[in-house]
């Protein structure tokens, strides 16, 4: 196989990693990958514009690519696996349509009432339609979570304490257009409550097999303190997600998902990642996302078994044979911390150099916002590695980790000491 990732951050480092063990993989091309990707066993990276599909696809023709993987939501929400379909070339990822599932929350809630998947009361409102709006969150009589529909980059969502917030907030998105036309819809929804956990799952348009379930860290603090980023750590499996938990999300959830898309015309194949709240009335979805969570990834990635091939299971998922593949993943924990740079997610100064000693087996440093320079990497991003480990318990896998990201140095290195935290209280892990 020859396979082209498309993306730069930690996530991609992490599936080139996975896949360069492969026996069925020669070659790996990443665009534009990092200083990480470009160490990586049987992996290049490739200087071409992402964002331009007609020359990533005379690229992957001339190459002979047999499977692309892209990253990041943006080019499967702007139809990049029409590119490559329309020469030949099978894509691990959604079509456009059903790429909606993510990129217009507006859709997604539609979807979810027409397939009766659980999830919080909501109203859509168009940007016009302002003095409604207000009037329903005078009106709705629960407290409102407001979400502009389209991609606002993990920012679009706003959690007002009070009505005068709230009228506020939807001035902000619906007037002030403060997301863009990414507020040209705004959802509003009730406020569910509870712990949150994310289902990674692969589909091939039929069979869902999800991975176990992660917890990721949004906030630049310990103690889920300060503003969001893009992810500070995972962990894996969160061991509030029981069996029962686990059971409930694919029957009630992932199942009629998968099915429901199929028979709308717009089957769904690739990575699935669901975001639920645990509520006391069960597992609600809060949103749908086409691809692979970053930092969910780098710790996944140590908890598959190692002779677990994510080659074939990307294969056998173009191919619409999920049902004949084994995931399996070894029991115990993955932690992924993220190292980012002093001043994320604000402004911060890029170009340091970075050092990596060395690292025992099961834990690796995933690259995300650096680049190659003389035989090693500099820092360019606001979230730089991501170091993952996983060990038979999770106190194990903690130490591990924490041991790695004593090893890494770089000016400005910041990081949360608490990732896993909410299981640690939890005495079975
Ligand atoms: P992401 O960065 O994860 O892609 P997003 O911008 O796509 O986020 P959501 O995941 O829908 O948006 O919401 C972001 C966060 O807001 C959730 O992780 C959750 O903490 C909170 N949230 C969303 N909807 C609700 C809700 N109905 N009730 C309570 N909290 C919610």
């Amino acid at each position: 196989l020859r396979i082209l990732i498309l993306g730069s951050g930690g996530r991609e480092h992490a599936l080139a990693w996975k896949l360069s063990q492969s026996s069925l993989v020669d070659q790996i091309f990443v665009c534009p990958g990092n200083g990480g990707t470009a160490q990586e066993a049987k992996t290049k990276n490739v200087s071409l514009d992402s964002d331009d599909f007609k020359e990533l696809t005379a690229f992957a023709l001339s190459e002979q690519i047999s499977l692309v993987l892209p990253g990041p939501e943006q080019p499967l929400v702007d139809g990049v696996e029409t590119y490559f379909r329309k020469v030949g070339i099978p894509v691990f990822g959604p079509s456009a349509l059903a790429a909606r599932m993510e990129g217009s929350k507006a859709f997604a809630k539609a979807f979810m009432e027409r397939h009766s998947i659980p999830t919080a009361k909501f109203r859509v409102f168009a940007s016009s339609e302002f003095d409604s709006a207000v009037v329903y969150v005078k009106t709705c009589g629960y407290n409102v979570v407001l979400k502009a529909s389209g991609l606002a980059g993990g920012k679009g969502v706003l959690i007002p304490e009070t009505i005068e917030d709230a009228i506020a907030g939807l001035k902000e998105i619906m007037v002030d257009n403060v997301f863009g036309t990414a507020g040209n819809e705004v959802v509003i929804e009730e406020l569910l409550t509870g712990p949150e956990i994310s289902v990674l799952a692969f589909s091939d348009g039929y069979t869902v097999t999800p991975l176990p379930a992660a917890q990721d860290h949004k906030r630049i603090g310990e103690g889920d303190t300060g503003p969001n980023t893009g992810g500070m750590g995972a962990y894996a499996p969160a061991p509030i997600a029981t069996a029962e938990v686990m059971g409930r999300i694919l029957t009630e959830t992932l199942q009629p998902t998968i099915a429901g898309m199929r028979k709308e015309g717009y089957p769904f194949l690739g990575m699935l990642f669901t975001g639920f709240m645990l509520t006391p009335d069960g597992p609600k979805v809060l949103e749908y996302n086409v691809r692979f969570g970053d930092p969910e990834t780098e710790a996944l990635m140590l908890l598959l078994s190692e002779e677990t091939d994510l080659a074939a299971i990307l294969l056998a998922c173009v191919e619409r044979r999920l049902d004949a593949v084994d995931v399996k993943t070894r029991p115990g924990f993955g932690v992924s911390v993220v190292l980012a740079s002093q001043g994320y997610p604000g402004s911060y100064t890029k170009g340091k150099p970075i050092t990596i000693g060395k690292l025992p087996k099961d834990v690796v440093a995933f690259h995300a916002g650096t680049t190659p320079s003389k035989g090693g990497a500099v820092t360019s991003g606001g979230r730089v590695i991501a170091v993952s480990a996983y060990a038979p318990t999770l106190k194990d896998a903690l130490n591990a980790v924490y041991g790695g990201v004593d090893s890494i140095d770089f000016e400005g290195k910041v990081y949360r000491r608490d990732i896993a935290h909410r299981a640690l209280k939890d005495d079975t892990a």
